[in-house]
C-alpha cells in the first residue's frame, strides 16, 4: 500500500504540472452500473462472508470500504477529465479481478468497468451518441473480472496482455487475450503488443480508451514472472499513448499492479508513465485542429 503515497509525493515533487484532485467517493448508484445490489449491500454493511473477504485479500473495515469507493470514484473522475482534456489518470485503481458479484485478488470493485459504463451513460445523455470503449489491460495478470463483466457487451472491447502461468489460474475470455510465457522480455513483449494493437484497430473503433498501466511485468517484480526492463515498460506506455494520440482518442490510465522487490522501482516505473502521460496531455492541448472527444 505504501507505493500509492510515495507515488503521490513523487509526482508533487517532480511533476508539478500535474493537476491533482481529491478522489470523489463512488455512489451505490454508480457501483450498481456494474455490481449486483446484493454484493454492494453486503460489502458496504460488513455482512459479507469470511470466505468472500479472504478471496479479496483485505480485512473488512469502514476504511477499506471508503477507500474502495474512492478508488472507483477517481477512475470515474479521470474518465470525465480525459473526455475533456485528452489524457487523465487515477493514482490508484485498475482493480480488474473484481466481478459483478464478488471481489478477488485485492480488488473490491471494478473501477474501470464502472467508469466505462458511467462514461457511456453520460456521453449518450450529453452527445446523443453511443460511446465505444476499449480497455487496454497491460497489467501482468489477466483482467478476468473485466472480461467477464463485458463478455456480452459489444460496446466495450477488452484487451489483456498477461502472463500465461500467472494468477488468475482460471482465465476468462476477453475480446482479445495475449498470453505470454514466463521470462518474456522487452522485444517479445513489444512485438506482441504491436500485434494486439493492430488487431484492435481492425476490429474496433473506440471513442475512449481505459489503459491499465501495471508496473508488474517488470523483471524486478515479485509477482510478475516476466522480464521487462524499465525502458521496455516506458516503450510499452509510449506505444499505447501514441496509438491513442494518432487516432485522437481520449485516454484515462490507472496504475493497476506493481510489487517490486524494491518498492522505489515500482514508484519509478509509475512516475515514468505519468511523465509520459503528461507530455501527451500537453500535445493534446497544443493540437488546435480538432475538438476533444470522439468525432461525432
Ligand atoms: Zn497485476
Amino acid at each position: 500500500m505504501a507505493k500509492y503515497a510515495m507515488l503521490r509525493e513523487t509526482i508533487v515533487e517532480q511533476l508539478p504540472a500535474v493537476a491533482l484532485m481529491e478522489a470523489p467517493a463512488a455512489s451505490d448508484g454508480q457501483l450498481a452500473l456494474v455490481h449486483t445490489p446484493e454484493y454492494i449491500e453486503r460489502l458496504v454493511s460488513g455482512q459479507i462472508g469470511a470466505t468472500a473477504m479472504r478471496e479479496i485479500g483485505f480485512p473488512w473495515s469502514d476504511y477499506m470500504v471508503a477507500r474502495a469507493r474512492r478508488s472507483v470514484g477517481a477512475t470515474v473522475a479521470a474518465v470525465r477529465a480525459a473526455l475533456q482534456t485528452g489524457v487523465a489518470a487515477n493514482l490508484a485503481g485498475g482493480t480488474h479481478h473484481a466481478y459483478a458479484g464478488k471481489g478477488g485478488g485485492f480488488c473490491v470493485f471494478n473501477d474501470v468497468a464502472v467508469a466505462a459504463r458511467m462514461a457511456q451513460a453520460e456521453w449518450l445523455r450529453q452527445q446523443r451518441q453511443p460511446l465505444k470503449v476499449a480497455v487496454i489491460d497491460l497489467d501482468v495478470h489477466q483482467g478476468n473480472g473485466t472480461a467477464h463483466i463485458f463478455q456480452n457487451d459489444d460496446s466495450v472491447f477488452t484487451l489483456s496482455l498477461h502472463g500465461d502461468k500467472n494468477f488468475p489460474f482460471r482465465k476468462e475470455t476477453s475480446d482479445l487475450d495475449v498470453a505470454l510465457a514466463d521470462g518474456c522480455g522487452d522485444a517479445d513483449y513489444l512485438a506482441a503488443l504491436e500485434q494486439a494493437l493492430l488487431e484492435l484497430s481492425r476490429r474496433f473503433e473506440p471513442g475512449l480508451v481505459l489503459y491499465l498501466a501495471g508496473a508488474d511485468p517488470y523483471a524486478g517484480d515479485r509477482l510478475g514472472r516476466l522480464a521487462l526492463s524499465q525502458d521496455g515498460l516506458e516503450a510499452r506506455d509510449r506505444r499505447v499513448f501514441d496509438w491513442c494520440h494518432q487516432r485522437r482518442i481520449p485516454v484515462a490510465f490507472v496504475m493497476a499492479g506493481g510489487y517490486g522487490r524494491q518498492i522505489e522501482e515500482t514508484v519509478q516505473i509509475q512516475l515514468r508513465t505519468f511523465r509520459l502521460g503528461l507530455s501527451y496531455a500537453q500535445r493534446w492541448r497544443q493540437d488546435p485542429g480538432r475538438q476533444a472527444g470522439p468525432d461525432v
